[in-house]
């Protein structure tokens, strides 16, 4: 998918935020839903979503709504950083497919990072364990 184009409404974040497919969420507010990536790249890698916007990219975000999704998205960092306590921590953010992107509603990806572990494939991992990740999200939310 170019960097151009229309919203999807079907993608699959889309899908979350209208509540058609599960997700193991962390945060929500009336802006913005932070939840588990199904697919870690690292203990922890949480997805940072805003609501109620036809954004693709960062690009695409409304500027004006920018201001409070980057809270949003310190706020799960900060609570990442106190939950698990890692060593380093990636903020991220793909626009186009020839930059990475896979799913085509704006996110930052935070993942944690250990400097004894490795990091694994961007959105080409294995599955996770959803209690897991459920266990995971509980420790993230303690710290909100
Ligand atoms: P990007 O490649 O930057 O567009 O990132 C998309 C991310 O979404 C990848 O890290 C995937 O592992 C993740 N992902 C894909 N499907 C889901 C899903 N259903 N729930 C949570 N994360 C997902």
């Amino acid at each position: 998918m170019s960097l151009h184009g229309n919203y999807d409404s079907e993608n699959i974040f889309a899908k979350i935020l209208r509540g058609e497919i599960p997700c193991v969420k962390v945060y929500e507010d009336a802006a913005t839903l932070a939840f588990m990536d199904v697919f870690p790249q690292s203990h922890g890698h949480t997805l940072v979503i805003p609501k109620g916007v036809e954004a693709r990219n960062f690009l695409e975000m409304p500027t004006k709504q920018i201001s409070h999704y980057m809270e949003s998205v310190q706020k799960v960092a900060l609570a990442v950083e106190r939950a698990l306590g890692p060593d380093g921590i990636v903020i991220t953010q793909f626009n186009g497919e020839a930059a990475g992107q896979t799913v085509f509603h704006l996110h930052f990806h935070i993942i944690p990072r250990w400097t004894d572990k490795q990091l694994g494939d961007h959105a080409n991992g294995q599955m996770a364990d959803m209690e897991e990740l459920q266990a995971i999200a509980a420790e993230i939310q303690a710290e909100l």
